[in-house]
């Protein structure tokens, strides 16, 4: 599943190759955009920037007009050359913006819409985002709204973009065992230090997946990485890991499925205690 440090290096990717360019061609397999692109059409604008709002990525024309895509489970953007080979079936293709230069294309997105520039900040999905990881990262900001999360288990409060965004079932999983928190802890059993140790983690997890890959085409190619050991094999703690054990104790690593189908948690019932627990031992 894309998390923030996707979509980010994606936004930027394209702002790379896109700002400053106008568009030729814009096609849309979504009927709003088409529509839209009908009204007012997208071809003949210049791209101003392409930019990250959490896992949103958000792409200004000018005229005033903000493209809002969003990757759930499985879209990806790809930038190619024109007469590049694409590495998704045309099928997949969901909206095409091309320039004299580059083509992008959003393969399996099916959420996507035209926002006015200046309806933007009043715009649900984004207007109501948390603190963004990897933006400029406000930690009181979202202590306050953890606060508001009351006895909610850590393992909701880490995915909840209105509290902070950015982070999806990958990094939630892999922040909990570096932080050995067990994912049913209440947010409020937290103590405000280890809030904070467990934001600024999150942050450098998140940037230290944000790198540069040789070629210009944006994917989820699955290589994010929090043990920080290059052997594919060894790259996460515990996230995909249920039934192996643990890599620091031994214990065999637990996992299961919180609400709908696809958020798996994973933790080690060793090393992850309830934070209760904890504090009291450390007392001892
Ligand atoms: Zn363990």
């Amino acid at each position: 599943m894309p998390e923030g440090d996707t979509i980010y290096r994606t936004a930027r990717t394209l702002h790379r190759a896109l700002a400053g360019q106008t568009v030729t061609r814009f096609v849309a397999e979504l009927a709003p955009l088409a529509q839209v692109d009908r009204a007012e059409p997208i071809a003949g604008r210049t791209i101003e920037r392409v930019e990250a709002a959490g896992k949103h990525c958000l792409m200004t024309f000018s005229g005033g007009l903000v493209l809002r895509s969003h990757m759930r489970m499985n879209g990806s953007w790809h930038i190619y050359r024109p007469g590049e080979k694409w590495q998704m079936p045309a099928r997949a293709m969901r909206i095409l913006i091309e320039t004299a230069d580059w083509v992008a294309i959003a393969f399996n997105v099916y959420v996507a819409e035209f926002v006015d520039t200046a309806d933007l900040d009043r715009h649900r999905p984004v207007a109501t985002l948390g603190p963004d990881l990897l933006g400029d990262f406000d930690p009181d900001r979202a202590l306050a709204r953890i606060r508001d999360q009351g006895d909610r288990p850590v393992h909701e409060v880490l995915l909840d973009q209105r509290v902070m965004a950015g982070l999806g079932n990958v990094y939630k999983s892999e922040i909990l065992f570096l932080s050995k928190l067990h994912p049913d802890t209440q947010a409020s059993a937290v103590t405000e230090i280890a809030w904070r140790e467990l934001m600024t983690l999150a942050q450098s997890l998140l940037r230290g997946n944000v790198v540069d890959g040789a070629s210009g085409i944006v994917t989820y190619r699955g290589l994010r990485r929090t043990t920080g050991r290059m052997n594919p094999e060894d790259r996460l703690w515990v996230y995909s890991r249920g039934g192996q054990p643990c890599r620091k104790c031994g214990t065999t690593i637990a996992s299961r499925k919180d609400g709908d189908a696809a958020r798996v948690t994973y933790w080690c019932p060793s090393c992850q205690l309830l934070a209760t627990v904890r504090e009291h031992e450390e007392t001892k």
